[in-house]
């Protein structure tokens, strides 16, 4: 998926671009979902600001929304999630100059913009940010929980008594136990 922007002309114009991406075109982000299907939906805005110096400052805002389909954690079956992105950023003009910004902005992201921006980019990595670390349903149950319960509940049906003629394990050890016991009282 391509599509490059001139951010600072954006926000010189104060302009608003939408679309919508199909989350199939989106490479990195579709390995980590359950499912391919469906699109995710985006909103950027632009604006410039002059500050007291007198120098130009400029802005974008992006909102995205998608719903997409995750492997839950629990019972690893596909589990829907919403996800809403909302963030501003300060444009700057190079790397370097967003790297030393960055630490004093709390406002704002601090990004290195271009003529030839790489949006698509930007909203698949916001995507892939906000994405839950642990999805899962409410309500499910382990692979297998059913089949491990019949299992129980068929080996405490066996578990007792114990068939006659053979030593139970534990009762071999509880006698030991006690002989460890006997001894050293005999020896105090
Ligand atoms: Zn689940």
């Amino acid at each position: 998926m391509q599509q490059t922007i001139d951010c600072f002309e954006l926000a010189r114009a104060g302009g608003e671009l939408r679309g919508a991406y199909p989350l199939g075109q989106l490479q990195r982000l579709a390995s980590m979902l359950a499912g391919r299907d469906g699109a995710l939906v985006w909103r950027l805005r632009g604006w410039r600001e002059y500050a007291a110096d007198g120098l130009a400052r400029d802005f974008m805002a992006l909102s995205v929304v998608a719903t997409v389909q995750m492997a839950c954690v629990r019972c690893t079956g596909p589990v829907s999630v919403e996800i809403q992105v909302d963030r501003a950023y300060r444009l700057v003009r190079s790397e370097a100059e967003a790297e030393r910004l960055d630490l004093a902005d709390h406002e704002y992201d601090v990004l290195a913009g271009s003529c030839r921006f790489d949006l698509a980019g930007l909203i698949e990595d916001e995507v892939i940010l906000a994405l839950p670390a642990m999805p899962r349903h409410e309500c499910c149950e382990l692979p297998g929980a059913e089949a491990a319960a019949a299992v129980e509940a068929r080996d405490a049906a066996a578990s007792c008594p114990a068939p006659p003629g053979r030593t139970r394990p534990f009762a071999v050890l509880e006698r030991l136990g006690n002989d460890a016991q006997n001894t050293d009282m005999i020896e105090d």
